[in-house]
């Protein structure tokens, strides 16, 4: 295939755990696609290795005082450099891109997204944080530019994966299926107490540092929720939570004729993220394939909503609707830190996220710049809670 017929890629957020992987998946189908742009927050030394190695065509890094360094590193192998985050928001734009895989974390992912969709590139969605935020708005641009949003989070794969050959069939209900993540089964009096070194060992999945602590808060499943209502164009209350503590179930659609189909496979992000990049094939993989007798028995459990809180709060703000899931996201970007840091006990993160969702103002049909405003306000509220609540 020569270069023309290869798919064009940009990775937002190539250094972090998503983007490596994507760049294993590209390394091995060179034949398939070729990496135009690649960005990082901070991480020039990484960034700049895998320039030169898939011969990138831009790179941006967000940090500034990164920048000259790596300008000088690669300005004489034809790479360009730009820095900041307006440079990100518009890199999206070049030409040559067919495809943006937007693999970084948090609401900063939301303005390139958006600028992606402009320019009519397509979209596979790693940064669940951009739907939660505004759904409804990028949902709407994608649609009005003709652009595909194609799921790189599992669940929502898995899905997309049940969904195929289904277009004309509604779907009834999905269930997103949950590990339970590392707390699963404790109390809220053991939570009290719990480090960000328990927090960060998932037991199934090796993920950044941010949906390693959602995972442990169930915020994840919450954010995901939210993610699904936008990608699916489902009611809230077609979409439910089920925990499957092995992980090998990655979500279940239910049919009007009551049939349900599952997506099914060991947890590899490699193959959700293949799957979005190279829709609509199936490219043949030598992942490590499914055994049955290392998995007798596949099992499900109820939720934990009273010691998971976050889960409940993320389904009140996606039934709130408007700006109440950018407060929730907001919040919870502030606590996760706090807690990273050491700032903030477990429990408390959800007790911050609460007094934000009770406090920030509500706004019922927000405009792109209210996004922005609520995601300011909300900070700003949640780092002033954080003094009061520390070391609970
Ligand atoms: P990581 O923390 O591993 O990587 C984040 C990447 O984004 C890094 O390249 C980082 O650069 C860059 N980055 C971080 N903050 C900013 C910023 N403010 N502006 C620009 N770039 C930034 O995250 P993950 O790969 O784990 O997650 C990425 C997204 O994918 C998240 O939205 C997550 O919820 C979602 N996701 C992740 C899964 C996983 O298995 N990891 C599974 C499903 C979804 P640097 O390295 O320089 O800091
Ligand atoms: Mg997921």
């Amino acid at each position: 295939m020569d270069d023309s017929q290869k798919k064009h890629i940009a990775i937002l957020g190539s250094t972090g755990s998503i983007g490596t992987q994507a760049l294993e998946v590209i390394s091995a189908n060179p034949d398939q696609f070729q990496v135009e742009v690649l960005t990082a927050h901070s991480n020039a030394d990484l960034l700049a290795e895998q320039a030169l190695k898939f011969k990138a065509n831009a790179v941006v890094i967000e940090d500034e005082s990164k920048y000259k360094a790596l300008k000088d590193r690669l300005f004489d192998e034809g790479i360009k450099v730009y820095c900041g985050s307006d440079a990100l928001a518009q890199v999206v734009e070049m030409e040559e891109i067919d495809m943006v895989l937007t693999a970084l974390v948090g609401f900063a992912g939301l303005k390139p997204t958006l600028r992606a969709i402009d320019a009519g590139k397509h979209i596979a969605l790693a940064n669940k944080e951009t739907l939660v935020v505004a759904g409804e708005l990028v949902t709407k641009a994608a649609r009005e530019k003709g652009v595909n949003i194609y799921p790189v989070d599992s669940e929502h794969s898995a899905i997309f994966q049940c969904l195929a050959g289904e277009f004309h069939n509604p779907i009834e209900k999905i269930y997103l299926t949950a590990s339970g993540g590392p707390f699963r089964g404790k109390t809220r009096k053991e939570l009290e107490s719990v480090t960000p070194a328990q927090a960060l060992k998932h037991p199934n999945w090796n993920m950044g540092a941010k949906i390693t602590i959602d995972s442990a808060s169930m915020m994840n499943k919450g954010l995901e929720v939210i993610e699904a209502k936008w990608l699916f164009g489902l009611k809230p209350e077609q979409i439910d939570v089920i925990v499957h503590p092995q992980s090998i179930i990655h979500s279940i659609v239910q049919f009007e004729d009551g049939s349900m189909k599952a997506q099914m496979g060991l947890p590899d992000m490699k193959l959700p993220i293949q799957y979005a990049l190279g829709y609509p094939e199936r490219i043949k993989s030598d992942f490590p394939r499914f055994e049955f007798w290392e998995y007798p028995k596949l099992t499900f459990e109820q939720p934990d909503y009273e010691t998971f809180r976050n889960l409940q709060f993320a389904f009140d703000a996606m039934n709130k609707g408007g700006n109440a899931p950018c407060i929730l996201n907001a919040a919870n970007e502030v606590v996760v830190k706090a807690f990273l840091d050491g700032q903030l006990g477990f429990l408390a993160m959800s007790d911050i996220i609460e007094a934000c969702l009770e406090n920030v103002t509500h706004i019922p049909k927000p405009s792109l710049s209210d996004y922005f405003e609520t995601d300011k306000e909300t900070r700003t509220y949640a780092a002033s809670l954080i003094p009061a609540l520390q070391n609970k």
